[in-house]
């Protein structure tokens, strides 16, 4: 929607004429679809213009204003001849006052903003939230809510002052809206509490930017004014639709659960939200595995312990820290003549009392597919080849 929308105001502010823009518009309605009439009437009225009827009411007001040049006898205005037609021939617009967009556009930003950090504010937070989860069930897309929590924030604030307080709050805010991508929609929830909502985005893409972005702030050198520098760490919480919750109020409540997992589970932390009731049995189980990382020519194998295994992931001991999102292969040698080949992404990373690391694997059904698929396909090849005698 932001590229149909800055499409549509460079044209506006680029084009020679109102009669070149509106060859413009029907252009980007071209590439980008009819939702680029509607985008133009949000943009340039704020007057929200049902999508089924936007190209109709766009072409109304083309022919409204020619009829109006034509009376006229002179070029007339595009945006008098909305107001013309919205007011008069319609009646949808009453008590109107002219205002200059950038004054307009300056009013839209301060009630949708946190003035501190600049990014949006938790009143269109909800909004937001809503309109990206009914798109996202309308297009059966999976979407991740991330809760970030600045940790002891007001020892900074009492050892410190307030003015590094806030620009603490500022940095923290510019590496977020560094880490997301344009879709992301990055916000102050409150405090040093901030949000991001992550249309089609899987919880374990989620967790992988959650914990570059822990690193990011854990490794950043924050300015203040004394010599001394300020070490600042996230804990942050992640739940996902339709995985952990079907509703925006459930959403917020897991994802921030799991930011205060993350808090209990030392600070400087990314936990998934943990699903207590299972939708999969999960079986003890005491065998050796062989792990390795995949995505590397020469990638580092280690023999750790099995702890237990579903359908959907395993958990295992292991004395190396392997970090939260490695892609893994693990063997599990359920008897001597059957080991069993899994795949998936390391999701969850605790100490264990033993000195050891807890680590959590979501399992890839796809990916363990893919590498059937491509065995075979070798075994295939080497048959027709002649090095395998069939
Ligand atoms: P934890 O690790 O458990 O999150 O501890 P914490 O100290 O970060 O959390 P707590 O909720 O106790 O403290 C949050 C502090 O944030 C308290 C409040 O004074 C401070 N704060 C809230 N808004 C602002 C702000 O706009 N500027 C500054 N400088 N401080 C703020
Ligand atoms: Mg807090
Ligand atoms: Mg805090």
């Amino acid at each position: 929607m932001k590229t149909i929308n800055s499409r549509i105001l460079n044209s506006y502010a680029e084009a020679n004429s109102d009669d070149d823009f509106v060859h413009q518009l029907d252009g980007i309605a071209n590439t980008e679809g009819e939702a680029a009439y509607q985008s133009f009437f949000s943009l340039l009225t704020d007057h929200r213009v049902e999508p089924s009827q936007a190209k109709e009411k766009w072409l109304a007001v083309v022919d409204h204003r020619r009829q109006l040049s034509q009376s006229l006898g002179r070029p007339v205005n595009l945006l008098s001849a909305i107001c013309d037609s919205f007011s008069s021939e319609e009646d949808s617009l009453n008590n109107l006052k002219l205002t200059k967009i950038s004054t307009h556009n300056r009013i839209i930003k301060e009630a949708t903003h946190d003035s501190l950090t600049g990014l949006l504010n938790k009143n269109y937070f909800y909004d937001s939230l809503a309109q990206q989860l009914a798109l996202a069930a309308r297009n059966q897309n999976e979407l991740s809510l991330l809760f970030i929590d600045i940790d002891d924030f007001k020892s900074i604030n009492d050892s410190h002052s307030h003015v590094t307080g806030d620009s603490v709050l500022k940095e923290t805010a510019e590496l977020i809206q560094k880490a997301v991508r344009e879709c992301d929609v990055a916000v102050r929830f409150g405090g040093e509490e901030f949000v991001i909502i992550m249309p089609n985005t899987n919880c374990i893409d989620a967790l992988i930017l959650a914990n570059r972005l822990r690193l990011a702030v854990q490794k950043y050198r924050y300015k203040e004014e004394s010599s001394e520098s300020l070490l600042i760490t996230i804990s942050c919480g992640i739940a996902a639709f339709p995985v952990h919750a079907k509703n925006a109020e459930d959403l917020i409540r897991y994802a921030d659960h799991a930011m205060y997992q993350a808090k209990g589970a030392g600070k400087n932390n990314v936990c998934l939200f943990k699903d207590e009731n299972r939708r999969y049995l999960r079986i003890p189980i005491s065998k050796h595995v062989q792990i390795k990382e995949l995505g590397f020519s020469v990638s580092p194998e280690y023999t750790g312990i099995c702890k237990d295994i579903g359908i959907g992931g395993i958990l295992f001991q292991n004395e190396e820290l392997i970090p939260i999102g490695a892609n893994m292969q693990i063997n599990i040698e359920l008897s001597k003549e059957k080991p069993l080949l899994l795949i998936g992404t390391v999701v969850r990373v605790e100490s264990a009392v033993n000195g050891m690391y807890d680590i959590g694997v979501a399992l890839s059904l796809k990916e363990m597919d893919n590498l059937v698929k491509s065995k075979i396909s070798q075994l295939l090849t080497s048959v027709r080849d002649g090095s395998i005698i069939s």
